[in-house]
């Protein structure tokens, strides 16, 4: 089973996925946690290169381009093989994180990231939760942390707003493969129901 996390910035979503690849192995599952952008080697060093430094180094479509060779890699070296020995696959973030950033953020590039994905990456989470959050309360909360490559400078409160709106509208548009929790309550109580629905999931 192929699991994403996603939701905007500070939503808690890094945090449930830890949790949930927890609350799977206490279960008997054996499950690998990753993440992206990264999650394989080859995509971490791509990672480093568009979160770290200047932000205008890369143009949206570039950005796109190199998020999605650090997917390739990150399916080819980790995610597949894992999905092949019979294991749960958590992931913090996947495509959905590149529709709503690099297709919303500058411009409307969705369907390139489309495109791209169908000719290069071609398939999605078996199941994807998303950690549904205000964003003044999810910023605050992500300013706060210490030590992230964060981007607020580029992402506004208005931005967020728009690609928690993106999520919303994905979610609604494929809802077997969605399920919408409310991240806004305390950190057990969206664990447990993050916990249950991919427990349900598992064939
Ligand atoms: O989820 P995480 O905190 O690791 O993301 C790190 C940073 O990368 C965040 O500031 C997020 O907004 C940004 N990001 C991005 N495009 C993506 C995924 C994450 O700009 N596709």
């Amino acid at each position: 089973l192929f699991v994403s996390l996603e939701g905007i910035d500070g939503s808690g979503k890094s945090t449930q996925a830890k949790l949930l690849a927890d609350a799977l192995k206490r279960d008997g599952h054996e499950v690998v946690l990753t993440r992206e952008p990264g999650g394989s080697p080859g995509a971490e060093e791509i990672r480093a290169l568009v979160l770290q430094g200047d932000p205008d180094r890369w143009s949206a479509e570039t950005e796109i381009l190199l998020f999605t060779a650090a997917r390739r890699d990150h399916m080819e070296r980790l995610i597949l093989p894992a999905l092949e020995a019979g294991k749960i696959v958590v992931c913090d973030r996947f495509a959905d994180s590149t529709r709503v950033y690099q297709g919303l953020s500058r411009g409307d590039l969705r369907r390139l990231v489309d495109q791209l994905h169908d000719l290069m990456i071609g398939r999605e989470p078996d199941l994807t939760v998303l950690i549904d959050m205000e964003p003044d309360a999810g910023l605050a909360r992500a300013k706060g942390r210490q030590g992230a490559e964060e981007r607020f400078e580029d992402f506004g409160l208005s931005l967020q707003e728009r690609m928690r709106a993106g999520y919303l509208d994905m979610a609604q548009a494929a809802p077997d493969r969605f399920r919408v929790i409310d991240g806004g309550r305390d950190i057990e109580t969206v664990a447990g129901d993050v916990h249950a629905a991919v427990a349900a999931a598992i064939p």
